[in-house]
């Protein structure tokens, strides 16, 4: 009896920390942005959850104008840091521990607006690959443009950052061979969110996964933007997603998968989920409502 008491407890605690040690460790940050980052932080952190690959905590930033000297999270206990933040810089010690972090091969998730953080900090910019607003000009880098097949960066001088009228678009894949978006149709529907156009930045090794045609009668600027995006920075990976103005752009089932996915290839470099059948059409939107 004894014995077997053993042998049952043994195997129920092997059991939960074999599950537990499989989970990675994903860290969201937000507590400042121009968007309603208290009604996305949760959509963000069940998403990653649902996937069974992680578990979430949440780094609140000081408020504006608060105390960011005393902001240090341990990035380095972590798989994945996601940036739901577009506020205040951090203090020089958190930029150095987020560069290495990243460098040392930390998985890095920008989402929307988050690529409007931080326009003066030369490493986050190489990082994110491009970004808008926040003063930034052709100083911070060309736009990319696709030309031809290919992206060409085009220093014509002028604000990084804009966006028409929010509508619900077509994606168009670029690269279906990537982990993160093989077996994705070569176009489907997002529901309606911000269609960015315009970013620049270094745009150094930046590779696009898909676009979206941003159209002069939405306010568009008439070119194929970029809105999903990755990148390497030293051992780190990156996947950037200018996705994701609101609620609404978080419940496509687009955005939903594509982060999902991005948030495992940027934590292993792998990505082992499988299409849902519910990912949008070309033609027909597709929201998960909670
Ligand atoms: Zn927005």
């Amino acid at each position: 009896m004894q014995i077997r008491r053993r042998t049952l407890l043994t195997m129920m605690l092997g059991a939960v920390p074999a599950t537990a040690a499989k989970k990675r460790r994903a860290l969201i940050i937000d507590g400042q942005n121009n968007h309603d980052w208290k009604t996305t932080t949760p959509y963000l952190k069940r998403y990653l959850e649902e996937t069974g690959l992680f578990t979430v905590d949440v780094s609140t930033t000081p408020a504006k104008g608060g105390d960011m000297e005393a902001y240090r999270p341990k990035f380095k206990d972590y798989a994945i840091v996601v940036l739901n933040y577009n506020g205040e810089d951090w203090s020089k010690e958190t930029e150095k521990d987020f560069v290495g972090y990243v460098k040392g091969g930390g998985g890095l998730v920008v989402v929307h607006a988050a690529n409007n953080a931080f326009p003066t900090w030369p490493a986050f910019n190489e990082m994110i690959g491009v970004g808008g607003w926040g003063g930034r000009t052709e100083k911070s880098g060309p736009y990319m443009r696709l030309r031809e097949g290919k992206w060409v960066p085009d220093m014509t001088p002028g604000r990084g950052g804009h966006h028409g009228k929010q509508h619900a678009y077509k994606m168009l894949l670029r690269d279906g061979a990537h982990p993160i978006t093989s077996g994705l149709p070569k176009e489907w529907m997002h529901a309606q969110d911000e269609l960015y156009d315009n970013l620049r930045g270094p745009g150094k090794n930046l590779h696009v996964l898909a676009t979206a045609f941003s159209d002069p009668s939405t306010g568009g600027n008439g070119e194929h933007e970029p809105l999903l995006m990755v990148l390497p920075y030293g051992k780190g990976r990156v996947f950037h997603t200018a996705l994701g103005h609101a609620a609404p752009a978080m419940q496509s089932v687009d955005f939903i998968v594509t982060y999902q996915r991005g948030a495992e290839w940027a934590a292993t470099g792998k990505v082992t989920q499988k299409l849902p059948a519910d990912f949008p059409s070309p033609d027909k939107v597709s929201q998960r409502v909670p």
